[in-house]
């Protein structure tokens, strides 16, 4: 690669480095488990998840390194970053590339590195999970693997915040679709109810308008038909001499019956019958000359014995001599009643005249009317608001100027011809006739104008009516509705997933740009095409059922794999059906989400998970994790081994559930202060029946969000290591060639014994040995029989002390007695006696009995006031006495009162 090639490389690889956004952040678990782990299984010092930034290296996690990050100028990991392999530099005081690095000359010292690269999904190397140690080693090819391994898991943990964010992106973009969607029919809903109480206004106002108008046009039908009147006279004793026809009809009395009788008694009711007859006699006096011609009603009797009020005007003839009276008597009965039935539907027809007024007062429908002739005759309260002008009878001619009427472009005035009202008048039936009503300094109304001609019942015309219905806002809420597609068309096309409607008869309605790019065709060439167009037969026959289901209002959700490109990809489909405010559904949306990327994670996670599983029961170490009520969440396969238990069998049961109350109280004070967050270790003994195993349990706690939500539990077996340990001990405290206690343990356990003496005031005893003329046994049979005389010796010592006395070898030819529970130095004296018995027995040295002769100071304490020093030294120069004497004999010193002068 050229420089610039090798510089864009690198800042692609910086880019990939920054977008798993886990640079400088801080320690997390999850990556210190990982390199606990690969320190202590492949046993380094230093474990480090390093990330390889523009000009230092930051490390995530470190195991025995306390910088949290270097220079990249002396990082070993840029170099494995580089290569995108692993590096293993074995010694790098002997490799070139390192040998004058600060890292290797100075602190920490480096020797040995290994480093394998952890790449981003996108297969950058982002940085290296790597080893190191400060002496030099080599790495074999199993150990390689491990590594490898332990990189994969790292690499899966760097990227798992990656594909959770890009998951969660596409959630919450689709989860934003179906608010919008929501939203969308909300509104949908809302537009549709207005315009329907809209319409409902509407038909409301015109079914009032048409009864008022059915009204208005039925004429009082009055008739009064020409009453036939009654004429009846009288002679002067007021018996009838004449009955017309008219009067047979109005009185119901035939003349045949009439004539000859008395008129008051015929057709006056009783109790007028007396101011009747005086009447009568007035007219005969002449007093009443103002009763002849006069007009006067009067109540009258008619056979069937109703009474009827008659209009009478009376006149006198005379006929031969004789005085008659002649009446007329109209029957106004009839015409009473006429004029109250008038009287009253008048008063009816004024408040129905104010009904109206008041409705079309109130309407915010434009209601103008025009009489036969063209004059304006109506022009109710919203029409004048349309109009801004006040009723004025204008006669035809420039009525669009005037009224600023223009059509429903807006831009032409209307000519005289189209107006509503003219059409109307011409006797069109006008409905819903678009116009647009904008007079200067008022807002312009789109009105939709219904009319026609009115006539009377007769059918001669009586001008004209039109109703005007504003729209603007309607036509407003239209362009809002456009506005609001538009924007659902831009989330839609911004949403990454693909979303189409489809309606009843499998056509596209509406495709989103994904949708169309996916199809790779444009709208014009998908909308209103039948879904067959874009599937094969066997596709379209795999999804008839689903649509089949979706278009009788089942929502259907179902994944669908596609090859594309050669490779598969994962779709997330839902189909949704669309119902109608009736319920009914109209179509359907389809929502296609492609999930290629969460499907691939959760086989990657798959895999890991296998791989961590292969790791943990590969692993010499007990692994599992316990959720906080403790149970099993995990068990590797070395539970089956050691404890005889199956791992499968453990999940979900408790600690005392699967091993017992006994194992678990031993486990449960590390187990709380694990549960209370801190890491705790332990050992316990452990048994499978057969072995007994001594291991170290570490408790981890698992903390998320800083509280503790499970424990992990890693327990290595270190019975060896304890056996070891014992070894060692007994090595440093024996001696090799008496296997008796050496002076280090000697003196331990002086020490031990005059403490106790001390506190409990017994008596204590110490005897000192050195065998005589030792060197002279060397030198005349040599070392080796010197090492038999000394261990046989040693023999005969312990055959004669008690089991609680202590004999020890110094050095040489030098033994100890220690002596606990001493109540008299008699009891020393008889052991020495003893002593020089048992050696006065010849020694077997090279085939040769040989004597041997040894010497011994004793010293006793009563009271256990001595320290163990004087102890030593009283005893000392009492084998020194013991020697000056002449060997082959004891010296005892009694210190009991005074503390170590005392002497016998
Ligand atoms: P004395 O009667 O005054 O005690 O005379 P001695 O010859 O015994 O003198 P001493 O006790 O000072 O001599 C101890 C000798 O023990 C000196 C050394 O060569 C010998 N020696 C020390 N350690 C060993 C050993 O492990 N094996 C043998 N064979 N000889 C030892
Ligand atoms: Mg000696």
């Amino acid at each position: 690669m050229k420089v610039d090639e090798l510089a864009v490389a690198e800042q692609v690889r910086i880019c990939a480095l920054h977008a798993l956004a886990v640079l400088d952040t801080p320690q997390e678990e999850r990556f210190d488990r990982l390199t606990r782990l690969v320190s202590h299984t492949l046993s380094v010092p230093t474990a480090l998840v390093s990330l390889v930034a523009e000009d230092r290296q930051w490390f995530k996690s470190r195991v025995g390194l306390d910088a949290s990050e270097t220079p990249r100028s002396v990082a070993f990991c840029s170099h494995a970053v580089a290569s995108g392999e692993m590096l293993v530099v074995d010694d790098a005081t002997l490799d070139p590339r390192f040998v004058d690095n600060p890292l290797v000359t100075d602190a920490p010292f480096i020797r040995f590195y290994a480093g394998q690269p952890v790449f981003s999904l996108d297969g950058q190397a982002v940085g290296t999970l790597c080893i190191i140690d400060s002496v030099p080693r080599r790495l074999d090819d199993l150990q390689k693997q491990v590594l490898r391994d332990f990189a994969l898991l790292v690499q899966d943990e760097l990227n798992k915040t990656t594909i959770i964010s890009a998951r969660k992106t596409a959630e919450d973009a689709l989860h934003a679709l179906n608010e919008a969607l929501e939203e969308r029919i909300n509104e949908r809903t809302r537009s549709l109810e207005e315009s329907n109480r809209t319409l409902k206004r509407e038909m409301q106002r015109r079914e009032l308008v048409e009864s008022t108008l059915r009204s208005s046009e039925q004429r009082i039908q009055t008739i009064i038909d020409t009453s036939l009147v009654a004429f009846v006279s009288i002679d002067t004793r007021g018996h009838i001499v004449d009955w017309n026809p008219s009067a047979e009809q109005t009185f119901g009395w035939r003349r045949d019956e009439a004539l000859g009788i008395d008129l008051a008694t015929l057709i006056t009711p009783v109790r007028f019958r007396d101011s009747h007859r005086t009447l009568l006699q007035r007219l005969l006096d002449g007093a009443s000359a103002e009763g002849i011609n006069n007009r006067r009603e009067l109540t009258a009797l008619t056979k069937r014995g109703d009474e009827i009020t008659v209009r009478v005007t009376i006149s006198a003839f005379d006929f031969d001599g004789e005085r008659y009276f002649g009446a007329f008597l109209y029957d106004i009965s009839e015409e009473q009643k006429a004029q109250r039935a008038l009287e009253e539907k008048s008063e009816l027809l004024a408040q129905k005249q104010e009904l109206l007024d008041a409705i079309l007062e109130t309407v915010d429908v434009g209601v103008v009317a025009c009489s036969a002739e063209g004059g304006l005759s109506l022009f109710n309260r919203a029409a004048r608001e349309f109009h801004g002008l006040s009723q004025e009878s204008l006669g035809s001619g420039n009525w669009a100027e005037h009224y600023s009427l223009y059509a429903s472009d807006g831009v032409a005035l209307l000519n005289e011809a189209d107006i509503p009202l003219v059409r109307a008048l011409q006797g069109e039936v006008l409905r819903n006739v678009p116009m647009v009503i904008a007079p200067v300094g008022l807002s312009r109304r789109f009105v939709l104008a219904s009319g026609r001609r009115i006539a009377n019942s007769a059918g001669k015309p009586l001008g004209a009516v039109v109703a005007m219905k504003d729209i603007t806002e309607l036509n407003a809420f239209q362009r809002q509705l456009a506005r609001n597609e538009q924007r659902l068309r831009d989330i839609t096309d911004n949403v990454p997933a693909l979303i189409a409607h489809i309606d009843r008869n499998h056509c596209f309605t509406f495709l989103n740009s994904p949708a169309l790019r996916f199809y790779g065709k444009s709208g014009q060439n998908l909308i209103g095409q039948h879904l067959s167009v874009i599937y094969t037969a066997v596709e379209f026959e795999k999804f008839a059922p689903l649509v089949a289901r979706v278009l009788v209002g089942e929502r259907v959700d179902f994944e669908e794999e596609m090859q594309i490109a050669g490779k598969p990809r994962f779709f997330q489909v839902s189909y949704i059906p669309d119902r109608d405010d009736a319920g009914e559904v109209q179509g359907f949306y389809v929502l296609a989400l492609d999930v290629t990327a969460r499907k691939n994670s959760e086989l990657q996670q798959r895999e890991s998970e296998e791989r961590l599983r292969t790791i943990t029961d590969n692993l010499p170490v007990l692994i599992a994790y316990i959720d906080t009520a403790q149970r099993y969440c995990f068990a590797n396969a070395l539970y089956r081994q050691w404890l005889k238990k199956d791992p499968a069998a453990m999940l979900g049961r408790s600690v005392a559930e699967v091993f017992g109350e006994e194992f678990h109280e031993q486990r449960a004070p590390y187990l709380e202060r694990c549960l209370d967050g801190q890491a705790v270790q332990a050992d316990f003994t452990m048994t499978d029946g057969m072995q007994e195993r001594t291991v170290n349990t570490a408790f981890i706690p698992h903390i998320r969000d800083g509280s503790v939500i499970g424990i992990y539990l890693f327990s290595t077996d270190v019975t060896a290591t304890y056996q070891q340990k014992a070894h060692l001990h007994s090595i440093a405290n024996t001696d090799a060639l008496t296997s008796l206690p050496n002076r280090r343990s000697y003196e331990a356990s002086l020490n031990a014994a005059v403490r106790s003496a001390q506190s409990s005031g017994d008596g204590i005893a110490l005897m000192y040995l050195d065998i005589d003329h030792f060197k002279t046994i060397n030198d005349t049979w040599g070392h080796a029989a010197g090492d038999d005389v000394l261990q046989e010796f040693s023999r005969r010592l312990l055959m004669v002390v008690r089991k609680t006395d202590r004999v020890s070898r110094l050095a040489g030819d030098e033994f100890t007695i220690l002596l606990e529970g001493v109540p008299t130095p008699e009891v020393c004296q008889r052991l020495a006696d003893k002593i020089l018995d048992a050696v006065r027995e010849p020694f077997q040295v090279g085939g040769q009995a040989k004597q041997v002769t040894t010497s011994i100071g004793i010293t006793w304490n009563g009271s256990g006031n001595i320290d163990a020093e004087t102890l030593s030294a009283r005893a000392d120069a009492a084998l020194y006495q013991a020697k000056g004497a002449g060997r082959n004999q004891y010296c005892s010193v009694d210190t009991t009162e005074t503390g170590g002068q005392g002497q016998t």
